[in-house]
């Protein structure tokens, strides 16, 4: 089997986000593969365009900001946990599965890493990131299991 060398791992801001990274930098070390990690913000400001008036496109703009700042923060302590450096830790704006597939692109990654609740019913129905990023990645898709309380 040849190689992977290079592996994306997506990982939003909740409990799943260890166990999704941890799955990810031990695939990276058995192939000896580079590591880099993304979480996508969805943004809120093309909701209030043209709504300057009432202050609303600016607070989003704020809000945003907030929310990266943030982000990074959360993201920044995982990944020290891993041993990823800040020039392989990605946080951008935009639809998630969309996002993690460009830049899965963009870094040229062979493997993208993402969990998956394993949902029945109702959530299956309804997709989910793993599915979208499934769908449409022009390089192999790992799914980690995670499970549920
Ligand atoms: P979900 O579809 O929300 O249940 O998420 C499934 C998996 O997709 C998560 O465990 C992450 O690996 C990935 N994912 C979901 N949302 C994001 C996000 N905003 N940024 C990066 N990865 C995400």
């Amino acid at each position: 089997m040849s190689r992977y060398t290079h592996v994306l791992a997506a990982v939003d801001v909740t409990e799943e986000a260890p166990e999704v990274l941890a799955k990810a930098s031990q695939a990276a070390q058995d192939h000896g593969a580079g590591l880099s990690v993304v979480t996508v913000i969805r943004p809120l400001t093309h909701a209030y365009t043209g709504m300057e008036v009432a202050g609303l496109a600016a607070a989003a703009l704020n809000f945003e900001a907030e929310a990266k700042a943030s982000v990074e923060n959360s993201l920044g302590a995982l990944c020290e946990t891993n041993g990823i450096d800040a020039e392989h830790r990605h946080v951008v704006f935009g639809v998630p599965a969309v996002e993690i597939k460009a830049l899965g692109e963009q870094l040229g990654a062979d493997l993208i890493v993402v969990g998956s609740h394993g949902r029945h019913g109702l959530g299956l129905l309804l997709g989910s990131t793993a599915n979208a990023v499934l769908h449409g990645a022009n390089c192999d898709v790992l799914t980690v299991r995670v499970h549920d309380e």
